[in-house]
């Protein structure tokens, strides 16, 4: 996850609040900042998943707020990493610990037989492995 910023400086990870439609908040959504000169862009791995949101929100949207770690599993894992008590929690230990509690849903999702219910984990899941997390810093 490391990228650079047209002006030449790296370009760092943050959680923001994107304001759609002067209506819609949303709240903690991954985006590259640079701190030279405030360029500032939503990381590829969740474009797709915000999109998808900002489509399900139709034209005419009411006024609301939304946070986008409760339905994308990066922003999820990023917002707890920077949790101020997870400060000292390495990311990665964060991911297999979100990995585990996922694949035990999974199992309890399977023996329910709820398969829509195991679609979503399995996205989420997907989620996770697209986003090549460990490598943030
Ligand atoms: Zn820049």
């Amino acid at each position: 996850l490391e990228k650079y910023c047209s002006c030449g400086q790296p370009m760092s990870i943050r959680l923001r609040t994107v304001i759609f439609s002067n209506k819609v908040t949303i709240e903690n959504v991954p985006i590259f900042s640079c701190a030279a000169c405030e360029r500032s862009e939503v990381l590829q791995d969740v474009k797709e998943d915000l999109s998808a949101l900002i489509r399900q929100l139709g034209r005419n949207p009411g006024k609301q707020q939304i946070r986008f770690d409760e339905s994308n599993e990066l922003a999820y894992l990023l917002h707890e990493a920077t949790k101020r008590e997870r400060v000292h929690t390495p990311v990665e230990s964060i991911v297999k610990e979100r990995v585990n509690e996922l694949l035990d849903m999974l199992l309890l999702a399977q023996s329910l037989r709820d398969a829509a219910w195991a679609e979503e984990i399995r996205e989420r899941l997907l989620q996770i492995s697209k986003g090549s997390i460990a490598t943030y810093d």
